[in-house]
């Protein structure tokens, strides 16, 4: 690993943990982040969740899981080329998604809409949850106890409301501040990987072909390249050589533009950047070729019918289940009694969005179907 940049997050200055502890032998502070978040149950169960297509569809698609995996591959190539903390940058993006409710953003929205008397649900601000109480696994605190960085980078963003009730990690939000550039990168990592995943697996599904795909700049442009220099290469592997030149020409641009601002700020310590403007970025021309792509998915893969019939049917499992629950309490797994005595919409909103599609699936079925009346 390149020496780290005087910009670079380190964990000798972190700000700490929530509950104290002695310092790691052997492997940094950021590292130990890492690994207790490759062991948490919430890590585990990203395997099962939607990412875009619901999990047993195929194989072959994307799930929450593999998904943090190549942003933190994406993640880790640039930090390397920023001489950022790279063990920062990966604890944070394996994370990013781990409060994420089963069925993606259907589920997600469904469940909030739920929740709006009671709080809301958001999952930016649930996998904050997740690490910071709702993992039950030390013996001496709940969470993860994790460093003050990797949770600011979990909570990549928060309303002025509920930053409020946030302490420090919702300072930022507050005072209009930028989080570190390690943060500020998992961001745009995760921008890359899930644009370039989602054109891979919508050309699977057979939803968007390569002929629509073709009205997309930065595709047509990479598409054309790799069918010249390999005229007769068969359509899985150009899709996959396309989606990888895509990949590789987001990740030197937003290195090369994100190093260009660096250097003209030239920030001599971490705090400096946090007053700054955002410094990891797109070149204007690429940032305008990313919206061309976003838009592009949103209303052909996105918004394409055989989602919006998933994404239907996902949001009347999460409001039945949710509304089951409210309704009569004692449904409820043993420990979500408990912790319903103390708050019941939260302590159902949390064992909901902890479920795996399939298991949202077969607790719906075991609710409702009048076959499965002892389960
Ligand atoms: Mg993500």
């Amino acid at each position: 690993m390149p020496e780290l940049a005087v910009y670079a997050t380190c964990p000798e200055h972190s700000r700490g943990r929530r509950y104290q502890e002695a310092v790691p032998q052997g492997r940094s502070e950021f590292q130990r982040d890492r690994d207790r978040i490759i062991h948490s149950t919430a890590f585990r169960r990203l395997e099962y969740k939607t990412q875009v297509f619901v999990n047993h569809e195929g194989d072959l698609f994307r799930t929450r899981l593999t998904h943090s995996l190549e942003v933190a591959q994406i993640a880790r190539s640039i930090a390397r080329g920023l001489r950022l903390n790279e063990d920062l940058v990966e604890a944070i993006a394996l994370a990013h998604d781990l409060g994420h409710t089963p069925f993606g953003h259907a589920g997600q929205d469904a469940l909030n809409s739920c929740m709006k008397d009671y709080g809301g649900f958001e999952h930016n601000l649930q996998s904050l949850r997740v690490v910071d109480v709702l993992e039950e696994r030390y013996a001496a605190f709940d969470g993860l106890n994790l460093c003050f960085e990797t949770r600011e980078g979990i909570l990549k963003h928060c309303s002025r409301k509920n930053a409020k009730t946030l302490g420090k990690l919702g300072e930022r939000f507050l005072n209009k501040q930028q989080p570190s550039l390690e943060a500020q990168l998992c961001n745009v990592a995760d921008e890359i990987a899930y644009n370039n995943h989602d054109v891979d697996d919508g050309l699977r599904s057979g939803l968007i072909s390569l002929q629509q795909l073709s009205e997309v700049g930065i595709f047509r442009r990479h598409l054309q390249a790799v069918k010249k220099q390999h005229p007769s290469v068969v359509e899985r592997r150009l899709i996959h050589e396309t989606v990888r030149r895509m990949i590789n020409t987001l990740v030197s641009d937003v290195t090369r533009q994100s190093l260009q601002k660096i250097r003209q700020l030239s920030p001599k310590n971490p705090d400096e950047v946090r007053v700054a403007e955002q410094l990891i970025a797109f070149s204007p021309k690429i940032r305008e070729e990313q919206q061309q792509l976003k838009q592009f998915l949103r209303q052909h893969l996105y918004q394409h019918y055989r989602v919006t019939r998933m994404s239907v049917k996902s949001k009347r499992i999460i409001s039945d289940l949710f509304h089951a629950f409210m309704e009569d309490a004692r449904l409820l797994p043993l420990q979500f009694q408990e912790k319903a005595h103390r708050d019941k919409p939260r302590a159902i909103s949390d064992y909901i969005a902890g479920m795996t599609d399939r298991y949202a699936i077969r607790e719906h079925r075991r609710l409702f179907a009048v076959e499965e009346l002892w389960s």
